[in-house]
């Protein structure tokens, strides 16, 4: 049970369906951010533990639970096209929140409140007629105002333009062989043949580490094995990093496929708005997701405590799906393109410009100014889509 527990009847008020992140971080934004329609519940099937899960990402605010974040870091490193960059990052951190000192950090803001609280049940309907009604498979049923649907993760969508495969490996290594102060974002130092395809490599302290390999798949072709995966991991250490079987061993693993949905569908439905990755807010060029979540929460709550409704968000501008869908059909097209587009985007001394620009807070003229530098013949080819 990650807040305090609710088991009483709940009629009026917010029934949030899903407490991973997204359900959580709007639990403490509503809390922190009064008036509310009356008491929030998250309702959560306790299949996936929270505690084990952990999220990166870069920002520049300091958002309602910056205190969950534990390590933060001033540059990243990128290997692209035979260059070897270290950017610093300007008025952005990149920061690893984890999912222990995330629910903590809710907690600081649910739990001085009464009437926000959790549930553990599986939602098994959501009827929408005159007011909705939650159902759950122990039988209760929950009467809200509000519902906001974050029931995760969504590992199929018909309307993704491609999916993200990845299998993240924690790395405990003999030797010294990481920055403990740099994060490896993208080194495009494994096989590109079949997809597009980098290594990104999440330090802890110099002998420890989290190690990934992603890759760009079409949305229709079968997903990368685990033990592929696991091969092209080994062939980095052992002929990118030059470190000898034997002298580090492979830890725990998570293993995932997230689908990359370019233009996501409509999120409102009557009183009830999805929320998290199943709105789209997971960003279909990065696959990052973390503070799109917060930023999207701040707003809900806001919009709550200034027109008693949720729906007074930021509306995203569509020229940025039509960016993200260019990308995503040029590197399906010609794998080799991600690398030859990051090797351009990173040629500067700072990640800052490139960084709003993956938030969508760059104006028309930045874009320009972006692009000007970048291989523009794929792009166009799928922006046009010729
Ligand atoms: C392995 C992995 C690593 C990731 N790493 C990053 C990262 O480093 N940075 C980043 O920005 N993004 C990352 N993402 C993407 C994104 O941030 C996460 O998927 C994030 O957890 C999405 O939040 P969410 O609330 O939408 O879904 P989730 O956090 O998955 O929460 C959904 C919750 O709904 C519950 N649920 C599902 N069905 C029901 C039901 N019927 N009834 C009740 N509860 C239900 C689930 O058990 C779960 O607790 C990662 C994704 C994955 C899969």
């Amino acid at each position: 049970m990650s807040l305090r527990t609710w088991d009483g009847p709940l009629n009026g008020g917010i029934a949030i369906l899903g407490g991973g992140l997204s359900g959580l971080s709007l639990a403490a934004h509503l809390a922190a951010t009064p008036p509310r329609p009356g008491p929030v519940v998250v309702v959560d099937d306790g299949v996936h533990d929270i505690t084990a899960a952990s999220w990166a990402s870069w920002t520049r605010r300091t958002g309602l639970l910056e205190s969950a974040a534990t390590e933060v870091f001033d540059r990243m490193r990128v290997v692209a096209g035979g260059h070897d960059r270290t950017l610093a990052l300007g008025d952005y951190r990149y920061r690893v929140v984890h999912g222990a000192a995330l629910v903590a950090a809710v907690r600081r803001h649910t739990d001085p409140v009464p009437d926000v609280g959790s549930s553990i049940g599986r939602v098994v309907d959501v009827d929408d007629a005159q007011r909705p009604c939650v159902v759950l498979d122990d039988g209760r049923e929950l009467r809200p105002d509000w519902v906001f649907d974050a029931r995760g993760p969504v590992e199929v969508d018909s309307r993704a333009d491609a999916a993200l495969d990845f299998l993240g490996v924690r790395i405990r290594a003999d030797d010294p062989l990481f920055d403990p102060h740099v994060p490896v974002l993208f080194d495009f130092r494994t096989d590109q043949t079949d997809r597009a395809s980098f290594v990104y490599v999440l330090p802890t302290d110099a002998h420890h580490a989290l190690v990934e390999h992603v890759c760009f798949l079409d949305p229709d072709t079968p997903g990368v094995p685990a033990d592929v995966h696991l091969a092209a991991i080994r062939v980095y250490f052992s002929e990118v990093l030059g470190v000898a079987e034997g002298t580090y061993e492979i830890g725990a693993s998570e293993h995932a496929r997230l689908p990359l949905v370019a233009q996501p569908a409509e999120r409102t439905d009557g009183r009830m708005m999805r929320i998290g990755a199943a709105a789209g807010l997971l960003k279909a060029s990065s696959g990052y997701a973390y503070e799109h979540i917060q930023r999207d929460c701040e707003a809900i709550a806001r919009s709550f405590a200034q027109h008693g409704h949720p729906f007074d968000v930021p509306k995203r501008h569509n020229r940025f799906a039509r960016y993200d869908r260019a990308l995503l059909t040029a590197v399906l097209g010609r794998p080799s393109f991600l690398e030859e587009l990051f090797a351009a985007l990173f040629a500067r001394g700072s990640a800052a410009p490139v960084l709003r620009f993956l938030d969508e807070d760059t104006s028309l003229r930045d874009e320009t100014r972006l692009f000007a530098a970048l291989p523009a013949g794929p792009l166009i080819r799928g922006l046009t889509g010729r």
